[in-house]
C-alpha cells in the first residue's frame, strides 16, 4: 500500500452558520460566567476571569488552570507517526516495531496525533473522560489536543469520524468518550463530525488479550457506515491508542472505503508495554 500524501487545502472558511452558532454558543456560556465563576475540571481551584482572545484560548482559561494544563500537555518528543517518544524522524524505531506488531508494510494512517502519554494525571482524566459523567472532561481533552497540534487547523479535512464502540457495549458504559472528543474537534475545526463506520461485531475487549492477539481480534471488524465514503480526508479520532491494532482496522476499512488519506488523533498514547497501563482498565 502507498502512503497517500495530504492535498492542501483550497481557501475553505466555515459556514456563516456555524461562525454564528458558535459565538452564540460562546456567548451564552460567558453569560453564565457572569454568575457561576468557573473552576478547574481538573483540580477544582476557581479560575480568573478569562482573558479576551482567540476562542480556543478563552474556552480553555474557563475551565483548566495553567498548573494543570502544563500537566496534561506533555507530548513534546514523540513521533509524528507512531505516537510514541522518540527524538523524531519519518521512520522511529517505535514505527518499525508497530509496523511488525500490526503485520503491515506501512502505517495506515498519515499522522498520528497525541496529547501525551497514558500515564499519571493524563491517564486519570481519560478515565473520568469514560464515564457518562465526564463528557466536560473529553472535550477538555480534546482542545488541548488540539491546542498542541494548531497543525490540524490546516489539514483540509473532510470529516471528523470517531472509532465506533459497539452498540451493546456503549450501551452498557453509557458514552462513548471518542465520540464525544470527535465532536468537540470537529466543531472547532469547522468540519463535520461523520459517524462512518460502525463495529460488524461484538470483539472481545482489547484489554483482555496479550499485544500479539490484538491486530487479529479487531481486523476487519470495522465496514462503513452507508455507501457514501466520509470524504477525501478524514481525521479518525480515538481516546487512547495502545498498540495501534484498533486505529489500523478503522483507517484500512476507511481507506478500503475510498477514503485518500487518514489522519489520526487520540488523547493519550500508551507504550506498547502490557497490562500496565491498559486504557480499558475502569474500576
Ligand atoms: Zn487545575
Ligand atoms: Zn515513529
Amino acid at each position: 500500500m502507498t502512503k497517500p500524501e495530504g492535498r492542501p487545502c483550497p481557501g475553505s472558511s466555515p459556514s456563516i452558520l456555524a461562525v454564528c452558532g458558535k459565538w452564540a454558543k460562546e456567548a451564552s456560556v460567558a453569560a453564565s460566567h457572569l454568575l457561576f465563576p468557573p473552576a478547574c475540571l481538573v483540580c477544582g481551584l476557581e479560575l480568573p476571569a478569562a482573558p479576551p482572545g482567540a476562542s480556543l484560548e478563552r474556552w480553555l482559561a474557563e475551565r483548566i488552570c495553567s498548573a494543570c494544563e502544563l500537566d496534561l500537555a506533555i507530548s513534546g518528543g514523540r513521533c509524528s507517526h507512531c505516537g510514541l517518544p522518540s527524538p523524531g524522524g519519518s521512520d522511529c524505531v517505535g514505527c518499525r516495531q508497530l509496523r511488525g506488531r500490526l503485520h503491515l508494510s506501512v502505517l495506515p494512517w498519515q499522522q498520528l496525533f497525541v496529547l501525551g502519554g497514558y500515564a499519571d494525571r493524563l491517564r486519570d482524566m481519560v478515565l473520568q473522560a469514560k464515564r457518562p459523567a465526564g463528557e466536560d472532561r473529553a472535550e477538555l481533552l480534546a482542545m488541548l489536543l488540539l491546542r498542541q497540534h494548531g497543525q490540524l487547523a490546516e489539514i483540509c479535512l473532510d470529516a471528523v469520524v470517531p472509532v465506533p464502540m459497539h452498540w451493546r457495549r456503549r450501551l452498557a458504559r453509557g458514552t462513548n468518550a471518542a465520540s464525544v472528543i470527535a465532536k468537540r474537534l470537529a466543531w472547532q475545526l469547522g468540519v463535520p463530525q461523520k459517524n462512518a463506520l460502525q463495529r460488524k461485531r461484538l470483539t472481545p475487549l482489547q484489554r483482555s488479550l496479550p499485544a500479539a492477539e490484538r491486530p487479529g481480534n479487531v481486523a476487519g471488524s470495522f465496514r462503513l457506515r452507508g455507501r457514501q465514503p466520509p470524504g477525501r480526508q478524514v481525521l479518525l479520532v480515538d481516546d487512547v491508542a495502545t498498540t495501534g491494532a484498533t486505529f489500523a482496522a478503522a483507517a484500512t476499512a476507511l481507506l478500503e472505503a475510498g477514503v485518500s488519506v487518514v489522519y489520526a488523533a487520540a488523547v493519550a498514547r500508551a507504550d506498547m508495554t502490557p497490562a500496565a497501563n491498559n486504557p480499558d482498565s475502569l474500576p
